[in-house]
């Protein structure tokens, strides 16, 4: 078997070999400028670009002329967010969101705020549900934009936007979604779902980094945000920038790959996801982190008691590559804020493992990870004092310990 194993998919996904072929033509001989009017390259580079705009609209049930292509996802939050901000001051300054979004959400609320927005940040149930009631009881008059993941990216707990967009209307309230983990692995359908603006990238679902798109509804209603970039008016003027075509055509094919094999690819990463969770819970003291059905097929969240974190990932990352509940800052380890926000405490959030599935996975590499993490838990166990007292039946969260 060929190592280090690849888990960290919610980071990234590897290209898809279909997708690289279809870009390859659009770095060589179809370099040119899709704005380039003028000549046939600039035309062929456009052909191409509408193309791949039917094939991403085509996966979220939306009309071509609903997408804005952007570098990603980052930008298409910040795009929806500011934009709708400015386009809707007149109306209103009020946003919801919720405490366990993405930081390119996040982030950009604290900048709404800091130019007079108001933001509430709803907090989640232990299983990273939000509480809709809670979610409608927020909404003022004031309030323009609902913001809510479409599926967390740590622990892959899928919101119910259905629901979620109904309350949105019956107030007359935007709804945009970050929607990066669920486009390309479960069924996402703009209308049926009922959102306004959603954000996604190409590389969460086998395509290119660097180029992702901001859905933005034009009926019922028609919905404008203000530009975040000025200059030479491309994308509906909604987005300035000469574009990405060669990755634009790379996520157009991804798009279209996903719409053909997501119900094959959702049936293999959960059998293998299945069966990865169903032999590390067997470990004693493992918790799944997240809602344990309303979740995306690929992902896993495990928090394994008194081990410790950076010793786990050190003995298992030499083989396999994924991603832990330590977030590595410039001078410490910090604890995932998406499963502080659940409650969890800073040992479980350290000590807790995200599994990442795709296509690409095989049996084989879910069994070795299964050996590895296994093997690696019990190993700090033995050592750890810890340990020893919680199995000696001491309470520990009533032992007083020095401050250091
Ligand atoms: N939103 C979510 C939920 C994500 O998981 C990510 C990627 O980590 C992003 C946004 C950012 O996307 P991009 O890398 O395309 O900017």
């Amino acid at each position: 078997m060929e190592l280090p194993i690849y888990l960290d998919n919610n980071a990234t996904t590897p290209c898809d070999p279909r997708v690289v072929e279809t870009m390859v033509p659009f770095f060589t001989s179809n370099f040119g400028n899709a704005a380039s009017r003028n000549h046939s390259f600039g035309w062929t580079a456009e052909e191409a670009v509408d193309y791949a705009r039917e094939q991403v609209a085509a996966l979220i049930g939306a009309n071509p002329k609903e997408i804005i292509f952007t570098s990603g996802a980052t930008e298409g939050d910040n795009l929806a967010l500011k934009g709708v901000a400015e386009m809707y001051a007149a109306k209103g300054n009020h946003f919801i969101t919720t405490t366990v979004e993405h930081k390119a959400v996040l982030d950009t609320c604290k900048v709404l705020e800091k130019e007079g927005c108001d933001v509430t940040y709803l907090e989640v149930e232990r299983d990273g549900m939000l509480d809709l009631a809670k979610l409608e009881a927020a909404i003022t008059p004031k309030t323009v934009c609902i913001a809510v993941m479409y599926a967390n990216n740590e622990i892959g707990t899928v919101n119910p936007m259905k629901e979620i967009s109904a309350i949105a209307k019956k107030h007359g309230v935007l709804l945009m979604s970050d929607a990066v983990q669920a486009v390309g692995k479960i069924p996402v359908d703009v209308n049926e779902d009922g959102i306004d603006l959603m954000a996604f990238t190409a590389h969460k679902m086998y395509g290119p980094k660097g180029v992702g798109a901001l859905y933005v509804r034009r009926k019922n209603p028609r919905v404008k945000v203000t530009a975040q970039m000025d200059g030479g008016g491309h994308e509906r003027g909604m987005r300035s920038g000469t574009l990405n075509v060669p990755g634009i055509v790379g996520f157009g094919k991804a798009c279209e790959l996903c719409r053909l094999e997501m119900e094959q690819d959702a049936a293999h990463t959960s059998k293998l996801r299945d069966k990865l969770e169903t032999e590390l819970m067997k470990i004693e003291e493992a918790y799944l982190n997240g809602h344990k059905e309303n979740r995306l097929p690929h992902v896993s969240n495990i928090s394994f008691k008194h081990v410790e974190g950076e010793g786990l990932l050190m003995g298992i990352n030499k083989d396999i590559a994924l991603s832990s509940g330590s977030a590595c800052t410039s001078a410490s380890l910090e604890p995932s804020y998406v499963l502080k926000a659940l409650g969890l405490g800073d040992d479980l959030a350290h000590s807790s493992l995200r599994f990442g599935l795709s296509r690409f996975t095989k049996e084989d590499q879910i069994d070795h990870a299964v050996e590895l993490v296994r093997k690696t838990v019990l190993k700090l166990r033995d050592m750890s004092p810890l340990w020893e007292m919680y199995k000696e039946g001491i309470d520990l969260d009533t032992i007083e310990w020095a401050e250091h």
